[in-house]
């Protein structure tokens, strides 16, 4: 039998996610030294020592199951952001819970609204399900709400608004937003991806919080794995009025969640100094890159986000082969149609500036 006849029908079709490139791979191929990672913005001032001493706690007990719901953080995020605490959802990360939203509403043959370029976990999950992923260009780097808009016809079920957007770091104003959902039909269900919201510094940023109070036809995605430094345990959370979290709940896997990540993530929580302290430091190591790219002559999208999305203008491939012989790793964008991009995460000073003494370096060579 032929395997295409085995699998769900264009299932093999699906191009897998190609993340950024891990510092065990490329050890592999330039040895072992002392790497900065800049390619997934993780944060570099590592998981809250809180969240560290938590893990070590629980860890003799991990033969036991963890407790499915995530009740204490499920809790913890309902008296935090005052919400009922049916309006929360909590998976092993916000990809999960992406392909959870995609299982729970997308039938075959229906759309899903989506920029482009964009965080391309929207289509695999859509595509998984035997949806059609619609992609509208960014405008200005930014959501053209009033394409998107065009785009949604009787057979739209799902839009997906990563705000701020991963790779641009720009964000959908306010006002904007608010248009949009005025003139949006209620058979469509917006997805607020705030992955980065903790980082914006304009504002008039549309808080995904304040459209669930109005219980809108929304879903927020949250994630510990970016400002909260917890990516490798991998946790993250929904919001959304009831009746849309009931459907996720509806898909969910028993105990999606191990016992280090709940404990964790319920100290991380709790530890709003790391927090505030990490979300400086890339403020802090934001104005720097500015400062030091404007000097090297090279444009830069202006971030709301803990990474910047420059033009090199010239491809990529090159510089990111040539940092990588320096020790850092950025990610290069062409798998998002910018070739002559690439995505940096602000990490801490130390960093940065190894960043920008390796990238001189290498301008000065090439
Ligand atoms: C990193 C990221 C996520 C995924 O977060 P996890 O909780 O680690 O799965 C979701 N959306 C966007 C836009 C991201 O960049």
């Amino acid at each position: 039998m032929k395997i295409e006849r085995l699998t769900r029908k264009g299932i093999l079709k699906i191009e897998s996610y190609i993340p950024g490139k891990s510092i065990e791979e490329v050890q592999k191929e330039f040895g072992a030294k002392k790497w900065t990672k800049l390619a997934s913005n993780e944060n570099l001032l590592g998981p809250s020592p809180k969240a560290v001493a938590a893990i070590r706690k629980e860890l003799p007990k991990i033969y036991l199951y963890p407790e499915g719901p995530c009740t204490v953080l499920r809790k913890a995020l309902a008296k935090k952001f005052a919400i009922s605490e049916k309006m929360v959802v909590i998976s092993n990360g916000a990809d999960n819970l992406i392909l959870m939203i995609a299982n729970a509403f997308v039938n075959e043959g229906e759309e899903v609204v989506m920029a482009d370029p964009t965080f391309s976990v929207y289509t695999n999950a859509t595509q998984i399900m035997g949806g059609k992923p619609i992609k509208v260009k960014l405008k200005d780097f930014t959501h053209d709400l009033d394409a998107m808009l065009k785009k949604v016809n009787r057979r739209t079920k799902l839009i997906f608004i990563c705000n701020p957007n991963n790779p641009t770091g720009t964000t959908v104003s306010l006002e904007a937003f608010d248009s949009f959902l005025s003139r949006l039909s209620d058979r469509v269900i917006v997805i607020l991806d705030e992955a980065y919201g903790d980082f914006v510094e304009d504002a008039f940023y549309p808080n995904g919080l304040d459209y669930l109070r109005e219980k809108r036809q929304v879903i927020v995605l949250r994630t510990f794995s970016k400002v909260y430094g917890l990516a490798g345990l991998r946790i993250g959370f929904a919001l959304g009025r009831e009746d849309l979290i009931e459907c996720l709940y509806q898909v969910r896997d028993p105990f999606p969640v191990h016992r280090l990540a709940q404990v964790a993530a319920v100290a991380a929580l709790n530890d709003e100094g790391h927090a505030i302290k990490s979300i400086q430091s890339v403020y802090e190591g934001k104005r720097y890159l500015y400062k030091e790219l404007d000097r090297l002559g090279l444009s830069y999208v202006p971030s709301q986000a803990n990474f910047i999305f420059i033009d090199f203008e010239k491809d990529t491939a090159e510089i990111f082969q040539a940092l990588l012989r320096e020790g850092v790793i950025i990610r290069p964008g062409k798998v998002w149609g910018y070739p002559t991009f690439a995505r940096v995460t602000v990490g801490r000073m130390e960093d940065n500036r190894r960043f920008i003494q390796a990238l001189k370096k290498i301008l000065k060579s090439g």
